[in-house]
């Protein structure tokens, strides 16, 4: 599932092609992907240009005039393409906006969804999420996983503690730390909590800055997307040897999750 780089990689990318440019058409081939009769999404999208683009967690938010905007997540196995129609990857598309030649086509969109929201309605929904990672000092970040009764794993996925952070960076975010991610909060030290809130913010920005790991590109030539993959160090690299200590990598699973680290170097 697309986390924070990823999706702060599809903000970056959609920005300067999608805003100020009016939706001349949209398509529906999966209507339980969006929240309105297909009728009423046409007449209210068709002339309307997104002014801007905003993430808010997994969330991306496309804002339109009138304060109605397009709420977007992804969930399992959803990505988005940006280009003409013969540069269409061969995949089912369920949601296509267009501009003119150019589409935002929305694929695999089976649990992931694109709302049309007013802005309350938006806020209403996202009210619950907690805040963005990059943007807590030390002293934020130590009082609210200190308030947490869990495993770092389970409160780096609750998205009402951190919003954004997913299975793959909470495990890259543990590896970088030195600590194990089923480790419970209350044992850790003052010292290990430092140190996961500096992997944190290290692992996040540098996933941002290579384009995260979502496996296809956003448009024809885009060299950024997807450019973590190759950096993840233990994430879906079960087995496999460390980079760090040579140890193995451990998958294992935590409340129905998977989890990996070094048996070596993690604590
Ligand atoms: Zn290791």
């Amino acid at each position: 599932m697309p986390e924070l780089p990823e999706m702060e990689t599809y903000l970056t990318g959609l920005t300067p092609r999608v805003c100020g440019h009016p939706i001349t058409d949209t398509e529906i081939n999966r209507e339980k992907s969006i929240n309105v009769p297909v009728a009423v999404w046409k007449e209210s999208l068709i002339g309307l240009s997104v002014t801007r683009i905003e993430r808010r967690g997994k969330h991306l938010l496309f804002h339109l005039p009138d304060e109605k905007l397009l709420l977007l997540h992804l969930m399992l196995g959803g990505w988005m393409f940006w280009g003409t129609e013969e540069e269409k990857p061969d995949r089912t598309v369920q949601v296509q906006l267009s501009f003119g030649s150019k589409h935002l086509y929305f694929i695999g969109l089976r649990l992931g969804y694109l709302h049309l929201l007013s802005d309350a309605d938006a806020q209403h929904k996202l009210a619950a999420l907690g805040p963005n990672p990059l943007e807590l000092s030390a002293q934020q970040f130590r009082n609210l996983l200190l308030a947490r009764r869990s495993t770092i794993k389970a409160a780096f996925l609750d998205q009402r503690f951190l919003s954004g952070i997913g299975n793959c960076y909470t495990d890259e975010i543990c590896f970088h730390a030195g600590i194990r991610p089923d480790r419970r909060i209350h044992d850790l030290s003052a010292e290990e909590v430092s140190n996961l809130y500096d992997s944190m913010k290290t692992i996040l920005t540098k996933g941002i800055a290579s384009g995260g790991y979502m496996e296809n590109p956003l448009y024809t030539g885009d060299r950024l997307t997807g450019g973590f993959n190759e950096l993840c160090q233990v994430y879906d690299r079960g087995g496999e040897r460390c980079n760090r200590c040579g140890d193995t990598i451990v998958q294992t699973e935590l409340a129905g999750r998977k989890l990996f680290y070094s048996a070596g170097c993690q604590r």
